[in-house]
Protein backbone atom coordinates (compact mmCIF):
# COMPACT_ATOMS: atom_id res chain seq x y z
CA UNK A 1 0.00 0.00 0.00
CA UNK A 2 3.26 2.50 -0.06
CA UNK A 3 2.52 4.87 -2.87
CA UNK A 4 5.41 7.01 -3.59
CA UNK A 5 4.79 10.92 -3.09
CA UNK A 6 4.82 13.46 -5.61
CA UNK A 7 5.82 16.52 -3.79
CA UNK A 8 3.94 17.93 -0.56
CA UNK A 9 -0.01 17.44 0.01
CA UNK A 10 -1.45 18.10 2.83
CA UNK A 11 -3.66 14.55 2.60
CA UNK A 12 -0.59 12.38 2.79
CA UNK A 13 2.03 14.25 4.91
CA UNK A 14 -0.10 15.70 7.74
CA UNK A 15 -0.46 19.25 9.29
CA UNK A 16 2.97 20.48 9.96
CA UNK A 17 4.35 19.79 6.40
CA UNK A 18 1.17 21.99 5.08
CA UNK A 19 1.65 24.59 6.98
CA UNK A 20 5.56 24.70 5.95
CA UNK A 21 4.67 24.80 2.61
CA UNK A 22 2.22 27.88 3.51
CA UNK A 23 4.43 29.59 5.37
CA UNK A 24 7.25 29.12 2.83
CA UNK A 25 4.48 30.30 0.35
CA UNK A 26 3.83 33.35 2.55
CA UNK A 27 7.85 33.73 2.76
CA UNK A 28 8.46 33.74 -1.02
CA UNK A 29 5.27 36.02 -2.29
CA UNK A 30 6.34 38.73 0.56
CA UNK A 31 10.32 38.64 -0.39
CA UNK A 32 8.77 38.92 -4.19
CA UNK A 33 6.69 41.83 -3.70
CA UNK A 34 7.77 44.88 -1.19
CA UNK A 35 9.79 43.45 1.64
CA UNK A 36 12.91 43.62 -0.40
CA UNK A 37 15.83 45.35 1.63
CA UNK A 38 17.27 47.93 0.20
CA UNK A 39 20.49 49.83 0.29
CA UNK A 40 19.34 52.92 3.03
CA UNK A 41 16.63 52.83 5.57
CA UNK A 42 15.35 54.70 8.08
CA UNK A 43 12.92 54.75 10.87
CA UNK A 44 9.90 55.02 10.00
CA UNK A 45 9.39 57.51 13.10
CA UNK A 46 11.82 59.59 11.62
CA UNK A 47 10.71 59.57 8.92
CA UNK A 48 6.74 60.60 10.20
CA UNK A 49 8.84 63.85 11.66
CA UNK A 50 10.68 64.72 8.26
CA UNK A 51 8.25 64.28 5.51
CA UNK A 52 4.67 65.81 5.47
CA UNK A 53 1.63 63.27 5.88
CA UNK A 54 1.64 63.17 1.64
CA UNK A 55 5.36 62.47 1.60
CA UNK A 56 4.48 59.75 3.81
CA UNK A 57 1.43 58.14 2.42
CA UNK A 58 2.98 58.48 -1.36
CA UNK A 59 6.51 57.38 -0.81
CA UNK A 60 6.10 54.48 2.36
CA UNK A 61 2.42 53.38 1.85
CA UNK A 62 2.80 53.59 -2.43
CA UNK A 63 -0.04 56.58 -2.15
CA UNK A 64 -1.24 58.48 -5.04
CA UNK A 65 -1.23 62.48 -4.88
CA UNK A 66 -4.46 63.82 -6.55
CA UNK A 67 -3.84 64.69 -10.22
CA UNK A 68 -2.39 68.25 -10.45
CA UNK A 69 -2.38 68.84 -7.29
CA UNK A 70 1.50 68.18 -6.97
CA UNK A 71 4.35 71.28 -6.76
CA UNK A 72 6.12 69.75 -9.22
CA UNK A 73 3.73 69.35 -12.21
CA UNK A 74 4.14 72.03 -14.00
CA UNK A 75 7.71 73.09 -12.66
CA UNK A 76 10.11 74.34 -15.07
CA UNK A 77 13.38 75.09 -13.80
CA UNK A 78 16.23 73.87 -14.33
CA UNK A 79 17.57 71.29 -11.91
CA UNK A 80 17.84 68.21 -10.81
CA UNK A 81 14.65 66.45 -9.20
CA UNK A 82 15.72 64.01 -5.95
CA UNK A 83 14.14 61.27 -4.16
CA UNK A 84 12.57 63.11 -0.86
CA UNK A 85 13.24 60.03 1.40
CA UNK A 86 17.11 59.69 0.52
CA UNK A 87 18.35 62.66 -1.30
CA UNK A 88 19.34 60.28 -4.51
CA UNK A 89 19.47 61.91 -7.73
CA UNK A 90 16.79 60.54 -10.26
CA UNK A 91 15.32 62.81 -13.05
CA UNK A 92 16.98 65.92 -14.79
CA UNK A 93 14.65 68.95 -15.97
CA UNK A 94 16.02 68.36 -19.33
CA UNK A 95 13.91 65.25 -19.47
CA UNK A 96 10.80 66.72 -18.11
CA UNK A 97 8.03 67.12 -20.18
CA UNK A 98 4.16 68.17 -19.43
CA UNK A 99 2.25 64.62 -20.90
CA UNK A 100 -1.48 66.76 -19.65
CA UNK A 101 -1.67 63.83 -16.61
CA UNK A 102 -1.91 66.18 -13.99
CA UNK A 103 1.76 64.48 -12.66
CA UNK A 104 5.34 65.52 -13.03
CA UNK A 105 6.49 63.23 -15.71
CA UNK A 106 9.72 62.88 -17.11
CA UNK A 107 11.01 60.63 -20.54
CA UNK A 108 14.36 59.21 -19.09
CA UNK A 109 15.84 58.69 -15.49
CA UNK A 110 19.71 60.22 -14.87
CA UNK A 111 21.10 56.97 -14.36
CA UNK A 112 19.18 53.43 -14.85
CA UNK A 113 20.11 52.18 -11.91
CA UNK A 114 18.59 54.56 -9.58
CA UNK A 115 15.25 53.60 -10.42
CA UNK A 116 13.76 49.83 -9.86
CA UNK A 117 10.88 48.55 -11.72
CA UNK A 118 8.07 46.27 -10.86
CA UNK A 119 5.11 44.77 -11.60
CA UNK A 120 2.05 46.38 -9.95
CA UNK A 121 -1.33 44.64 -9.90
CA UNK A 122 -3.59 46.84 -7.86
CA UNK A 123 -6.84 48.33 -8.59
CA UNK A 124 -7.31 45.49 -11.56
CA UNK A 125 -4.78 46.67 -13.73
CA UNK A 126 -0.99 45.96 -14.56
CA UNK A 127 1.18 48.69 -14.08
CA UNK A 128 4.82 48.61 -13.79
CA UNK A 129 5.67 50.56 -10.54
CA UNK A 130 8.61 52.81 -10.13
CA UNK A 131 10.63 52.60 -6.68
CA UNK A 132 14.09 54.82 -6.16
CA UNK A 133 16.80 52.19 -5.86
CA UNK A 134 18.26 53.45 -2.56
CA UNK A 135 15.85 53.57 -0.32
CA UNK A 136 12.96 51.73 -1.98
CA UNK A 137 10.33 54.99 -1.47
CA UNK A 138 7.31 54.75 -4.12
CA UNK A 139 7.75 56.98 -6.67
CA UNK A 140 5.19 56.60 -9.29
CA UNK A 141 4.79 53.82 -12.41
CA UNK A 142 6.21 54.13 -15.96
CA UNK A 143 3.94 54.13 -18.82
CA UNK A 144 5.37 53.20 -22.51
CA UNK A 145 3.42 56.37 -24.07
CA UNK A 146 6.57 58.83 -23.68
CA UNK A 147 7.67 60.84 -26.48
CA UNK A 148 11.02 60.56 -28.18
CA UNK A 149 14.04 59.38 -28.21
CA UNK A 150 12.97 57.02 -25.25
CA UNK A 151 9.15 56.04 -25.82
CA UNK A 152 9.08 56.23 -21.90
CA UNK A 153 6.36 58.25 -19.35
CA UNK A 154 8.04 58.30 -16.22
CA UNK A 155 4.65 59.28 -14.17
CA UNK A 156 5.68 60.65 -11.03
CA UNK A 157 4.44 62.11 -7.70
CA UNK A 158 5.40 65.31 -6.73
CA UNK A 159 5.39 63.91 -2.86
CA UNK A 160 8.21 61.74 -3.88
CA UNK A 161 10.45 64.14 -5.34
CA UNK A 162 13.36 67.14 -3.99
CA UNK A 163 14.15 69.58 -6.26
CA UNK A 164 17.62 71.11 -6.78
CA UNK A 165 18.14 73.72 -8.77
CA UNK A 166 21.01 74.27 -11.30
CA UNK A 167 23.29 76.75 -10.64
CA UNK A 168 25.49 78.45 -7.99
CA UNK A 169 24.09 77.11 -4.80
CA UNK A 170 24.38 73.38 -5.97
CA UNK A 171 23.95 71.42 -3.06
CA UNK A 172 20.96 72.88 -1.18
CA UNK A 173 17.99 71.15 -2.08
CA UNK A 174 14.48 72.50 -1.61
CA UNK A 175 11.42 69.87 -0.87
CA UNK A 176 12.55 68.65 2.91
CA UNK A 177 11.04 70.34 5.61
CA UNK A 178 12.66 73.27 6.72
CA UNK A 179 14.53 73.51 10.20
CA UNK A 180 13.16 75.44 12.80
CA UNK A 181 14.95 79.09 12.11
CA UNK A 182 13.90 80.97 15.24
CA UNK A 183 13.56 80.08 19.28
CA UNK A 184 14.66 76.69 20.59
CA UNK A 185 13.01 73.70 22.03
CA UNK A 186 12.82 73.31 25.88
CA UNK A 187 13.73 70.44 25.79
ZN1 LIG B 1 15.25 57.15 -2.05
Amino acid sequence: MYRFKQGLSAADTGRLPANIVLLLLLLFSGACRSKKTWPVSFPQEELRKRLTPKQFHVTQERGTESAFTGEFTYHKDEGTYHCVVCGAPLFSSDSKFDSGSGWPSFFDLLKEESVSLADDFSYGLHRVETTCSQCGAHLGHLFDDGPKPTGKRYCINSASLAFQAAGPDEGRASGSSGAVTSGKADL
